[in-house]
């Protein structure tokens, strides 16, 4: 415990500063880590659909997606979504987002794009403080983690 409180109080100076970015990078380190875990949830719910459909075929007998595989495929598109608003959420942090219709990355306040024209859909702003929100009271705590990194990178400057 002596030696973090050493290092707090020699970075304490700088950190102000930084601290509104500090809080970006530790939010899209918990976005980032909500869609590596997601992504590994559905790796494994396309094991299970694996094995059910391999059980199927060695017992020769017709699978039934809409019956047997239901459930996992429901997580999936849950699962596919939540990722979905995480990688919108990341795009908002920077201050960016994403033309729905060529993709490219854009300015957040942009109306139209600049790439090709198309008119922008109005900005939730919503979205990214539910999010951590509900990051916030689940058991993850990178930020902690993440601010301990941070720290050690100053002390190598
Ligand atoms: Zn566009």
């Amino acid at each position: 415990m002596d030696f973090f409180n050493k290092i707090g109080k020699k970075v304490s100076q700088t950190y102000d500063a930084t601290a509104e970015k500090t809080s970006k990078i530790a939010k899209e380190a918990k976005l980032k880590m909500k869609i590596n875990e997601n992504k590994s949830d559905i790796k494994q719910l396309y094991k299970e659909i694996g094995k059910k459909v391999y059980e199927k075929h060695v017992r020769e007998e017709n699978i039934d997606i809409r019956k047997e595989l239901e459930e996992e495929c429901t997580k999936i598109d849950v699962l596919s979504s939540e990722i979905e608003t995480c990688l919108k959420s990341i795009l908002e942090l920077k201050e960016r987002k994403q033309c729905p219709k060529c993709h490219s990355e854009i300015d957040l306040d942009a109306a139209y794009c600049p790439r090709c024209g198309e008119k922008q859909p109005d900005v939730e702003n919503k979205v990214t403080e539910d999010i951590i929100e509900d990051l916030e009271n689940s058991e993850v705590k990178p930020e902690n983690q993440t601010e301990k990194e941070i720290v050690e990178q100053k002390l190598d400057n």
